[in-house]
C-alpha cells in the first residue's frame, strides 16, 4: 500500500499499514530491523550537529525502526508527532525534564503510576525546586482551585492506576489552556483504541508501550505537537540517553498491528468479569469504568469511545492471608505485575501503600488489581469461581 493514502483510513487499517512499506533494497513487504548503531556520514561531515535528532547518525540520535514506530503511534493516537523511548517511565521523565524548570508549578492526579509520584513529588520537587500539588482530578474544579500563576503543567492519568479513577480530559484541557498551562494525559490504561487524549484537547498523550501496545518488549511514547516533541526528543534521547533499542521498536511495531483486535477482546472480557464479580458475595467492591455504578461512568462513556479497557480492581471481604491463598488457587490467571498483556495477570496490593490515604476508602484494606487478558472469558470466570469456592467466598 502506498504510504500517502494511509492517513485517512480506519484505525485497524492504520494499525496494519502506517509506518510500514516495501523495503527499497530487497523488495520485502515489511521494513527490516536495522540493528546498526552508526550510519554512514556525508562526504563533508563538518557541518553536522552531533546533538541533532533529524538525521540517522547514531542510534541514540534516532534510527529507522524508531521512526517507523513513531509514525504508527502518532497516527493511532491522532497526534502530529511522537517520540518513542526506552520505557513508559522514560517518556514521563522525558516530558517532565524537558518542560519544567525550578519555580514552575505542576498539578497532578492523586492516583497515578508510582514513578510519577516519585518523579514529581520527590525528585523534581526536592532536588530541583519544582512546586507540586496533588489533587483528586476526578473533579475538574479541584484542578481549577489548585492553579497558580506559575502553573506550567497539569498531568493526569485516566483511568488511573490502580483505582480506575476517571478524569474529564476535555474539561481539564480547557482549564489548562485558560491558564496558559499544558495538559499531559497518561493513556496507558485505555490505549489509543479506546481513548485519544490529543483529540480531546490534551497537549500530550503518554503511553507505556510495554502494556497494551505490545506486552513483551519495553517502550514508551509521548504524542503531541512537533514544536514540543523536537525539544523532548533531543533532550530525552540524545542528552539523557533514554533511547529505545531498534529491536524493541521493531517488536512493538509488530504488536501494534493487532492492538485493535486484542483491545476488543480485553474490553469485552473485562466487562464480563466485572459483571460476574458484582454477583459474588465475598467481593467487597468492583472498580471498573464500564460499570454503571462507577462514579464517573458517564465521563468514561463520553471519552472512551470503543470500550473501557481490560483492567479492573476489586476487594474481598477477607483478611490479608485469604487474598494470598485465593491467588495460590488460580490456574489460568497468573500472579504478576504489569497489565495489558495477552494473559490475565492479578496482583494483590496490600495495606502498606504509602499513598493509600489518596485513594477512595474501599481501597484501604488491600485489594486486587486485575488485568483481564484475551483468553476465553468463560475460562477466566471459571478460574475465579473455583478459587472463590475454595475460600468460601461464593
Ligand atoms: C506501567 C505504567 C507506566 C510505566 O511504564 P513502563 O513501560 O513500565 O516504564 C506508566 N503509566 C502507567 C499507567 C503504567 O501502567
Amino acid at each position: 500500500m502506498s504510504e500517502k493514502n494511509v492517513k485517512d483510513l480506519g484505525f485497524q487499517t492504520r494499525a496494519v499499514h502506517t509506518g510500514n512499506g516495501v523495503d527499497g533494497e530487497t523488495g520485502a513487504i515489511k521494513r527490516p530491523i536495522t540493528m546498526a548503531n552508526s550510519y554512514e556520514l556525508p562526504y563533508d561531515p563538518s557541518d553536522l550537529n552531533w546533538s541533532s535528532a533529524g538525521k540517522n547518525l547514531y542510534t541514540r540520535n534516532g534510527g529507522s525502526n524508531q521512526q517507523y514506530l513513531q509514525e504508527k503511534v502518532a497516527s493511532l493516537e491522532g497526534g502530529e508527532d511522537c517520540v518513542v523511548l526506552a520505557s513508559g517511565v522514560a517518556a514521563l521523565s522525558g516530558l517532565f525534564f524537558a518542560l519544567l524548570k525550578s519555580g514552575d508549578h505542576v498539578i497532578f492526579s492523586s492516583v497515578t503510576y508510582i514513578a510519577v509520584y516519585r518523579l514529581l513529588n520527590e525528585l523534581l520537587n526536592n532536588k530541583f525546586g519544582v512546586e507540586t500539588t496533588i489533587v483528586d482530578t476526578s473533579d475538574p474544579e479541584n484542578v481549577r482551585k489548585a492553579i497558580r500563576p506559575n502553573t506550567k503543567l497539569i498531568h493526569i492519568e485516566t483511568p488511573g492506576n490502580p483505582t480506575l479513577t476517571i478524569s474529564d480530559i476535555k474539561a481539564i484541557a480547557d482549564i489548562a489552556h485558560e491558564n496558559n498551562a499544558l495538559l499531559s494525559v497518561d493513556n496507558t490504561f485505555a490505549s489509543p483504541y479506546n481513548q485519544r487524549p490529543v483529540e480531546l484537547g490534551a497537549d500530550f498523550s503518554i503511553e507505556s508501550l510495554t502494556k497494551y501496545i505490545h506486552g513483551d518488549a519495553m517502550g514508551g511514547a509521548i504524542i503531541g505537537k512537533k514544536e514540543y516533541l523536537d525539544i523532548i526528543r533531543a533532550q530525552s534521547q540524545i542528552n539523557l540517553g533514554a533511547t529505545i533499542s531498534p529491536f524493541n521498536a521493531w517488536l512493538i511495531m509488530r504488536g501494534a498491528v493487532t492492538l485493535p483486535l486484542r483491545m476488543k477482546q480485553h474490553n469485552e472480557n473485562a466487562l464480563k468479569v466485572a459483571k460476574y464479580l458484582k454477583t459474588v458475595k465475598g467481593v467487597s467492591f468492583v472498580a471498573y469504568p464500564g460499570l454503571k455504578d462507577h462514579p464517573n461512568h458517564d465521563i468514561a462513556k463520553k471519552q472512551m469511545t470503543n470500550g473501557f479497557g481490560g483492567v479492573l480492581s476489586f476487594g474481598l471481604k477477607a483478611d490479608h492471608d485469604t487474598y494470598n491463598r485465593f491467588v495460590s488457587h488460580l490456574n489460568v490467571i497468573t500472579s504478576a505485575v504489569s497489565l495489558g498483556h495477552d494473559e490475565s495477570l492479578i496482583v494483590f496490593l496490600g495495606e502498606n501503600d504509602e499513598r493509600q490515604y489518596l485513594y477512595p476508602e474501599e481501597f484501604h484494606n488491600g485489594f486486587f488489581r486485575f488485568s483481564v487478558g484475551i483468553e476465553d472469558a468463560e475460562d477466566i470466570i471459571a478460574d475465579l469461581e473455583q478459587a472463590f469456592k475454595k475460600e468460601n467466598l461464593l
